[in-house]
């Protein structure tokens, strides 16, 4: 799991990290949010709050949360192919349900370099600025509550090496489980 505060670039380093590992598969998430002018439409399973709580009464999430009055949840069961590992790419709270589930699962915390970077990449998403301000206060939380089950805390001050750093984290996980690749490892 890749979780984070707001305004960490998870989504751009999930999908450098999906691009670069074998047998890696991204889960694309439920929201009830609105999809952002520019937003690829995959981006998500865009729903309407009645379909998502119908999902969720019917135990169609691995786990969700409500994230600045949005629903976010992780579609079960999870649909990744014979020996693929998955990412997800969740708030903290969502990291928490999980691993309450599966106390092997391996969590992430990704954090901005600064606060000033962290600031501007939540801007640069064209959402208001009211918005961006409550993002910035719900990001302070969501970093501290992630160190309490982080298992690495990675600093993304490129995506490049930040995502190296993850790479390399994944396969000593995977060496530790045994697990051989059947695809040859990509160079990066
Ligand atoms: P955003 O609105 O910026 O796309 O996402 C807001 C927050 O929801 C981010 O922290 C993102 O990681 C998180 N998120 C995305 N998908 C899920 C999910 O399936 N479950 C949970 N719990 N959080 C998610």
């Amino acid at each position: 799991m890749l979780c984070g505060p707001g305004g960490a670039g998870k989504g751009t380093v999930a999908a450098r990290l999906v691009a670069a590992v074998p047998k890696l598969w991204l889960s694309r998430s439920w929201t009830t949010r609105a999809r952002r002018s520019g937003e690829p439409a995959d981006a998500y399973i865009f729903v309407d709050r009645a379909a998502f709580d119908g999902h969720a009464q019917s135990g169609g999430f691995l786990e969700w949360a409500e994230f600045l009055g949005n629903l976010y949840g992780t579609p079960w069961p999870v649909d990744a192919g014979e020996g693929m590992d998955v990412l997800l790419e969740i708030d903290v709270q969502g990291a928490e349900q999980v691993r309450s589930r599966d106390s092997q699962a391996l969590v992430i915390l990704l954090l901005p370099p600064t606060a000033g970077e962290q600031e501007a990449r939540l801007r640069s998403r064209g959402d208001s600025e009211e918005h961006v301000m409550k993002r910035l206060q719900a990001a302070e939380i969501e970093a501290s509550r992630a160190r309490l089950i982080a298992d690495y805390e990675v600093v993304n001050d490129t995506v490049e090496r930040a995502a190296t750093e993850i790479a390399g984290i994944i396969e000593s996980r995977r060496n530790e489980r045994g697990y051989v690749p059947d695809v040859p490892v990509k160079e990066s």
